[in-house]
């Protein structure tokens, strides 16, 4: 199934060198390297999470790829935010050292990026539009554009002085801006009048005071002009970006967000959050379909990134980045970050990750970092996890309490409650 080209059917694809050579009902394999059989299950596009921390080992956030990668199709890790000016050389050589995965970052408008958990934008003379820009033009194509977080203690009283200065080094460079909502202040509507077409909106689904969505139900004007005039509108899940309540609001309202997003970091990967596939089955559940799920993740990923990698399609000549997946039918309930729950009759379940031809072997997972507080049921559940990889926790992590207790109340307030 590809969704940037519309074909979607039953053949054999080769791959050889890395690319995609020859497309057709049956190839013969026998002088095949190695072949994956993918009877029964639907072959997509190597995955594009627009919205990831990876800079592991220098950030309260980061997680390292490699672990998480290869059993969930995810072949492009774009991290948001997490290096800025003065960090994101490390990331750049980081990213070197875990080919064939592909790296891409936003940089954060916040020269110290997302060293500690929150407060990054609180200084105003960290936000220097042309140290972000400089930074960004020595980086060249590693570069996918500008990070701002706003809201909450991130950016407390600075209003939208972040954000105006992220707008100005993207501009310098010709780049796109993400813009994290969460808590205001700053309002939303003020925030979504001053992205430009192309700008992102990340945690599009949060049920925070932010919300895209009013206290009525309706999506906001605001987000409505600002999608019409071709702002894009990411998940971002995170721990704090994704309500169901929010996210059925925004699909009645006709406003399918364009990029799903795990926000996968130091929390989110400990649920319910979890990875990208259970991310996508929680828009399987809200009806939006299967072709929906997969273009979000894929073609409108690859164009907020310009396109450059050339990733996001299956078609012969392109590079041989591809994901099996099996949807696995069944009882299964996942979670929003506010522990709302719902039932799922399907689970998006990766079989084998594939990247620029080559198939990626097991990694086992990664311990959390130690400043994560996990739950008791959390920590029993660590040899599980690593005897049940293709499924991460989204089966075997049912109960509220297996999850990170979530460091936002939520829903926020009983009037927001949608
Ligand atoms: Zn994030």
């Amino acid at each position: 199934m590809d969704p940037a080209t519309g074909e979607r059917g039953r053949c054999d694809v080769a791959v050889a060198d890395g690319w995609i050579v020859s497309m057709a009902p049956t190839i013969a394999s026998e002088l095949a390297a190695g072949v994956v059989d993918a009877q029964g299950c639907v072959v997509l596009p190597g995955l594009i999470d627009l919205h990831t921390h990876v800079l592991s080992s220098a950030t309260f956030w980061g997680v390292d790829p490699r672990p998480v990668a290869w059993r969930t199709g995810v072949t492009t890790w774009v991290d948001a935010g997490s290096s800025g000016a003065y960090n994101l050389a490390a990331l750049h050589e980081l990213s070197v050292t875990r080919a064939p995965l592909h790296t891409r970052a936003f940089v954060n408008i916040s020269a110290i990026g997302l060293v500690a958990e929150t407060g990054e934008t609180q200084r105003e003379e960290l936000c220097d539009p042309a140290v972000c820009a400089a930074a960004m033009a020595a980086h060249g194509g590693f570069v996918a554009g500008v990070k701002c977080r706003l809201g909450g203690a991130t950016s407390s009283g600075m209003g939208l002085v972040p954000l105006r200065r992220a707008i100005e080094a993207a501009e310098a460079v010709g780049a796109p801006v993400m813009a994290h909502i969460a808590a205001g202040p700053p309002d939303i509507d003020d925030v979504l009048d001053l992205l430009r077409p192309g700008d992102i909106v990340t945690h599009c689904t949060t049920g925070q005071s932010m919300s895209i969505v009013d206290r009525s139900g309706k999506v906001r004007s605001s987000a409505a002009r600002a999608h019409e005039r071709g702002v894009l509108f990411d998940v971002g899940h995170g721990s704090g970006g994704f309500s169901f309540a929010v996210a059925e609001a925004m699909l009645a309202g006709g406003l399918l967000p364009d990029v799903i997003s795990s926000d996968l970091h130091q929390r989110s990967i400990v649920g319910p959050g979890f990875d990208l596939p259970t991310c996508m089955s929680k828009f399987l559940v809200l009806g939006m379909s299967l072709e929906d799920v997969v273009r979000a993740v894929t073609v409108n990923p690859s164009r907020a990134l310009g396109d450059s990698l050339g990733t996001g399609g299956i078609e012969v000549g392109s590079r041989a980045d591809l994901a099996v997946f099996e949807l696995v039918s069944g009882e299964f309930f996942l979670y929003d970050t506010y522990l709302e729950r719902r039932a799922a009759p399907r689970l998006l379940v990766n079989r084998a990750t594939i990247v620029a031809g080559v198939l990626l072997p097991s990694v086992p997972a990664a311990p959390p970092a130690h400043w994560i507080e996990l739950t008791e049921r959390q920590r029993s559940q660590m040899g599980r996890r690593a005897a049940e990889l293709r499924f991460p926790w989204a089966a075997s992590l049912t109960q509220p309490e297996d999850f990170m207790r979530p460091t936002i109340e939520g829903p926020p307030c009983a009037d927001q409650r949608i």
